[in-house]
This record gives C-alpha cells, sequence and structure tokens, in this order.
C-alpha cells in the first residue's frame, strides 16, 4: 500500500488520516490534503474538473447551489430538483459529487435507468437474487448519491418497487443518518412518483426544487 497522503503531509505527516472530535468523540477522518480520487464516482474523466463555480450564475444555478449547499451543511437530506432542459441540472449535480468526494464522501453519479438497468440485469447471473441484493445494497449504503434524468425509466412494476426501496431507505437515513440523495428530474414528483413517495419527497425535512427554465416541457 502505498501512502495515502502527500509525501510529508504537514496535516497527517503523509498516513492520509487525521483524528477530529465531534460530539465529544475522537473520529478518524480523511486529511484534507489527501489527492482526490474520482474514478468510482460514475463520472466520465473529463468531468472531474467540473465546478458550479464555472457555470453562468443564473437564477436557476444559484437556488440549485443554495439547495445543495444546505445538504453538505446539514451532513445529510433529500434534495428533488424539477425543471426544464438547459438550465444546468446535470452539470450541477455532476459538480455536486465532486464536490462530494472533495468533502471525503463516497459519492455516485448514476441516471436512473442506468440505476433500475443495472439491477434489473443483476439476474443475467446465476445467483439473481444475492446479486440484486448487493448492487441494491451499494445503491442505498452510498453517503452521497445523485440520481439524473429520474422519471425517464419507463415504470414498470420492477422499476417502481426497486426504486420504492431504495428511495424509503435512503430517506429514513436522510432523517435517522447521514445520507443525502439528489434527484432530478424534468418532471415533478407529480408525474414521477406515487402518492407515498411524493408524501416524503413533499415532507417538511426534505425539498423539492421547482426550477422553470426556458426550456420547460411538460411530457415527453
Ligand atoms: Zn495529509
Amino acid at each position: 500500500m502505498g501512502e495515502l497522503c502527500i509525501p510529508d503531509c504537514p496535516i497527517c505527516g503523509g498516513i492520509g488520516w487525521v483524528n477530529v472530535k465531534q460530539d465529544g468523540y475522537w473520529l478518524s477522518s480523511p486529511c484534507p490534503n489527501r489527492p482526490k480520487y474520482y474514478g468510482s464516482t460514475g463520472l466520465e474523466r473529463n468531468e472531474w474538473e467540473f465546478s458550479v463555480d464555472k457555470l453562468k450564475q443564473t437564477n436557476e444555478v444559484k437556488l440549485m447551489r443554495n439547495a445543495i449547499g444546505k445538504l453538505f451543511t446539514d451532513g445529510k437530506g433529500m434534495l428533488y430538483i424539477c425543471g426544464g432542459f438547459g438550465i444546468g441540472k446535470t452539470y450541477t449535480l455532476k459538480s455536486a459529487v465532486i464536490e462530494a468526494v472533495n468533502k471525503g464522501y463516497e459519492a455516485y453519479y448514476i441516471r436512473h435507468n442506468m440505476l433500475i438497468d443495472n439491477l434489473r440485469q443483476a439476474y443475467d447471473d446465476k445467483s439473481g437474487q444475492s446479486v440484486y441484493r448487493e448492487r441494491m445494497d451499494d445503491y442505498k449504503k452510498i453517503r452521497f448519491l445523485a440520481i439524473d434524468e429520474y422519471g425517464r425509466e419507463r415504470m414498470t412494476e420492477f422499476s417502481k418497487n426497486a426504486m420504492s426501496e431504495l428511495y424509503d431507505y435512503r430517506y429514513e437515513k436522510a432523517i435517522n443518518g447521514n445520507l443525502i440523495t439528489i434527484l432530478a428530474s424534468n418532471f415533478p414528483p407529480e408525474m414521477t412518483m406515487d402518492e407515498y413517495m411524493q408524501s416524503r419527497a413533499n415532507d417538511y425535512r426534505c425539498s423539492v426544487l421547482k426550477l422553470n427554465g426556458k426550456d420547460f416541457r411538460k411530457g415527453v
């Protein structure tokens, strides 16, 4: 194993970890000088430089920044962003994943249809059920999960069940835990979620950010 941090790091001495006091306890935390690794974020190499600072600061971008900033401040939460094409949702989401990694979180970006395909394809394996469980657990447990193009997936029974299991788990842990979930969609929750999920998305502890943008279209 190589060193986790930069050689002779002035903060950690190169071991990559520092002790921080939180709520009266000492915890091990990644050293802020550690070189960041974005290889398991689901982002392409050329997206590792994404930063919301580089976007034109429109109203929509500012609103998204504030809402995402609040998630980072709280260290947990759920956010549903909906709005039309061309307002920078995807770029903002990807930047947030980079920002999360910079803060030492394990973070992942995925489009809704890819997430469902990945779960569905678990059943191509002989031990389908357990492969499915493993994959579902990965999506459940990751600290920061950004699901893009939410609602573009054609909602089969499989897809609805998988999503409501994942959403439910992450909702609970957004409140009694430390998970952060962002869903971005071209459609409002009323069009993409059943009533139970909608009631949770609209819970006072979660937030739905409705943006318009010039290209807002209803339906596909
Ligand atoms: Zn260090």
